[in-house]
C-alpha cells in the first residue's frame, strides 16, 4: 500500500534554532500515529508542519502521493481537530458542521446530504438540533469530528486534544477517538506528551526528543523493545528498572551481576546476553519481577531482597527495593505479603529484558 503520509528529512529552524532533526516517517492509510515525547521536544511543530501551518526548512512531504510540501494548508486535504474542538455556542450542532460548507459556497442540497452522512456515520443524528453547551464532553468532540469529517480529508490531525480535561473525562473521551478511528477507518495523527494517551490509541508511535526521532514502532515494540535508555524510561508507567550491572562471558550465556549496597550482589543468567560488554544497564519492566511462587519457567531466577517501600495500588501493590544502587520496583498481586524492613523472594523474569549501552544509552540485544 503507498504510504498516506510521507515525511522525508524535514529539518526546521526557528532563527539559527534547529527545533526539528531530520525527521522521517511514512504511515498508511487507516494508521493512527501519535506523536509523543515531553514538552518541547518539537510535536506541534511537527503536526504544524505537516498542517501547513509552518513552513518547513527543508526536506519534503506528501500526503496521498502529492508533494505537498510548499501548499497552503487549505488545499492539503487534512482536516485539524483543535483542543477546545472550537465550536460555535450560539449556532445548532447541524450549523456548526455545515459552516465550513456554506463559508466555501457548497450549494444547500449537498450541505443536507453531507450532513446527514456524517451524523449517521457518527451516531448523532439525534443531537443536530441541539446548541454545544446541551452536549456532553464526548458529544462535543463527536461534533467536532463531524466538522472535520465533511471536508472528507485524507489525514486529521489532533494537537493535544485531551490535555485541558480533568483525568475521567480524559479516559472517556481517549476511548470515543479511539471508537472513531476504528469505526470510520480514518488515518490520523495525534500529538500528546502522554505516554499512556499515545500507547493506547495508536497503531504507530514516534517518539521524539529534542527533534529527534528516537524510535517508531507499534506499541508493543516501543514497550517491549525501547530503543534506548530514554525512550526506555519515558513509555510506560511505572518505568522500567534501569539497573547497572556486570556482565561475565562465560561460553553458555553470561553471568549477570548486580551489586547491592547492605547485600551480597545478585548473580543471574542469561543465554540471550552472550556477547554482551562488560558494562551495561539491565532494563526490567516492573511487571518483570514477581512474588517468588507466582512466576516459574525457564528465565525466571530468584533472589532474596530487602523490601524499602509497598506501595498499594488497588489491583496491584508495588514494591521497592535497592538493586544496584537504583530504587527498584516490583509489581506484584495485590493481596502480597511484603512488608518495609523484611527480606521478600523476588521472582526476576529475564525473558523480556532488555541491555543498554551507559555511555551511549543504545539498546544493545
Ligand atoms: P512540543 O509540542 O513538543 O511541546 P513545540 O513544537 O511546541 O514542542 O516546540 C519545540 C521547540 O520550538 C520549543 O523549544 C519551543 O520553544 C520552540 N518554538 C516553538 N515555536 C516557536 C516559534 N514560533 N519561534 C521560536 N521558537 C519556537
Amino acid at each position: 500500500m503507498a504510504p498516506i503520509l510521507e515525511i522525508n528529512n524535514i529539518f526546521k529552524n526557528y532563527g539559527s534554532t534547529e527545533i526539528l532533526k531530520d525527521i522521517n516517517i511514512a504511515i498508511e492509510p487507516g494508521d493512527f500515529l501519535v506523536l509523543v515525547g515531553p514538552s518541547g521536544c518539537g510535536k506541534s511543530t511537527l503536526l504544524n508542519c505537516i498542517a501547513g501551518l509552518e513552513p518547513t526548512t527543508s526536506g519534503s512531504l506528501h500526503i496521498g502521493g502529492k508533494d505537498m510540501t510548499h501548499v497552503s494548508p487549505k488545499d492539503r486535504d487534512i482536516a485539524m481537530v483543535f483542543q477546545s474542538y472550537a465550536l460555535y455556542p450560539t449556532m445548532t450542532v447541524a450549523k456548526n458542521i455545515t459552516f465550513g460548507m456554506k463559508v466555501r459556497g457548497v450549494d444547500a442540497a449537498t450541505q443536507e446530504a453531507k450532513l446527514n452522512e456524517v451524523a449517521s456515520q457518527l451516531q448523532i443524528e439525534q443531537l443536530l438540533h441541539r446548541r454545544p453547551g446541551q452536549l456532553s464532553g464526548g458529544q462535543r468532540q463527536r461534533v467536532a469530528m463531524g466538522r472535520a469529517l465533511v471536508r472528507d480529508p485524507k489525514l486529521f490531525l489532533f494537537d493535544e486534544p485531551l490535555s485541558n480535561l480533568d483525568a475521567k473525562l480524559r479516559v472517556e473521551m481517549r476511548s470515543e477517538i479511539k471508537k472513531l478511528h476504528q469505526s470510520l477507518g480514518a488515518t490520523m495523527v495525534y500529538v500528546t506528551h502522554d505516554q499512556i494517551e499515545a500507547m493506547t490509541l495508536a497503531t504507530k508511535i514516534v517518539v521524539l526528543k529534542g527533534g529527534i526521532v528516537q524510535q517508531i514502532g507499534t506499541p508493543a515494540e516501543i514497550y517491549n523493545r525501547p530503543a534506548n535508555l530514554f525512550v526506555a524510561d519515558f513509555m510506560g508507567s511505572p518505568a522500567m528498572n534501569l539497573i547497572p550491572a556486570k556482565v561475565t562471558q562465560n561460553g553458555n550465556g553470561a553471568k549477570i551481576e548486580i551489586t547491592r549496597s547492605n547485600e551480597a550482589p545478585i548473580i543471574l543468567h542469561d543465554k540471550k546476553a552472550s556477547g554482551l560488554p562488560q558494562n551495561v544497564i539491565l532494563g526490567l519492566r516492573p511487571e518483570d519481577i514477581a512474588e517468588a511462587g507466582f512466576r516459574a519457567g525457564e528465565g525466571v531466577q530468584e533472589a532474596s531482597c530487602q523490601v524499602d517501600m509497598v506501595e498499594p495500588a488497588g489491583a496491584d501493590t508495588y514494591v521497592v527495593s535497592e538493586l544496584g544502587g537504583k530504587q527498584v520496583t516490583a509489581r506484584l498481586h495485590a493481596e502480597t505479603s511484603a512488608a518495609p524492613g523484611e527480606k521478600l523472594t523476588f521472582a526476576i523474569d529475564l525473558n523480556k529484558v532488555s541491555y543498554f549501552a551507559p555511555d551511549t544509552g543504545e539498546r544493545l540485544n
